[in-house]
């Protein structure tokens, strides 16, 4: 199963040092918005899509604190239908998003795929519909306005090493889950994909630095700053974090964790792949 790791859309807050844990103080810092676009069956899933065409032309879309705060720069050219279209795929080609959650920066390329089913972990598309007020500000209507093909997921009694997953596309491939890690928002879910050369696990925003997985964990405290602060349930962020920790841990030499906003973890897959996507 073939992945392509691409940058959908790129963030340059101040102070790089206090972002990415090296460089200065006044130094833009970088932060990637890592999808994955997987050569599945006869077409393409697509792990999240970034920023999307629509929020290049007006990146008020994205609301003020994705916008201003973070410094995102959405660009036609970084967004998942260019790169995809760069490589030699087709629109059409994406049958299949899958969404960790619906943050700005993760669901603003749904409309380029208005034909694609968009699987979403059930709780999270319930926050998006009916956000509570401290949930208001994050969920953008106007990236779902197009009535996307929305199809929910519910855990059942599945596992994924330990933790509950939902296997999203039977028919198509099985080789595809969704392995909740709530916190983050109220429907969170990461994404393991057998890739034939061993399980890969995208955990969007379930942590934001390699680092975090490390023993001991560390983290640039801008970004523990910024985790704590937009988590909905910060306590339950926490502990599955710690899961995670421990997963790499236990089995780090069978599955390769990569999360949404970290450029380390996005160059060490281009190098891997080739590049397939524009970092900065
Ligand atoms: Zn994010």
């Amino acid at each position: 199963m073939r992945v392509h790791h691409l940058n959908c859309g790129s963030f340059y807050p101040h102070g790089k040092r206090l972002v990415n844990g090296h460089g200065g103080l006044l130094e833009a810092g970088l932060i990637v918005c890592h999808c994955l676009a997987i050569e599945a069956g006869d077409g393409l899933v697509l792990v999240d899509t970034g920023f999307g065409i629509e929020d290049a032309r007006d990146p008020g879309r994205l609301g003020a604190p994705t916008h201003r705060l973070m410094n995102a720069r959405p660009a036609i050219a970084t967004t998942a239908l260019s790169q995809l279209e760069a490589l030699g795929f087709a629109q059409t080609d994406v049958r299949h998003i899958v969404a960790t959650h619906l943050d700005p920066d993760h669901s603003g390329g749904l409309a380029d795929f208005p034909d694609a089913e968009v699987h979403v972990f059930a709780p999270e598309l319930e926050a998006a519909r009916h956000p509570s007020l401290r949930e208001k500000p994050r969920y953008r209507s106007a990236h779902w306005d197009h009535g996307p093909r929305w199809v929910e997921h519910s855990v059942g009694g599945d596992r994924w090493f330990g933790f509950e997953s939902v296997r999203i596309l039977p028919g198509v491939t099985e080789d595809i889950a969704l392995v909740p890690l709530i916190g983050h928002t109220r429907g969170h879910t990461g994404v393991a994909v057998d890739t034939g050369d061993g399980w890969m696990l995208h955990c969007g925003d379930a942590y934001f630095d390699h680092r975090e997985l490390a023993t001991p964990p560390s983290c640039p405290p801008m970004l523990r700053l910024f985790q704590s602060l937009t988590a909905i349930d910060n306590a339950t962020r926490k502990a599955n974090r710690e899961r995670l920790r421990e997963l790499w841990e236990r089995h780090g030499e069978e599955i390769d964790l990569l999360c949404s906003h970290d450029p380390h973890d996005l160059e060490r897959r281009q190098a891997a792949t080739g590049p397939a996507g524009a970092i900065g």
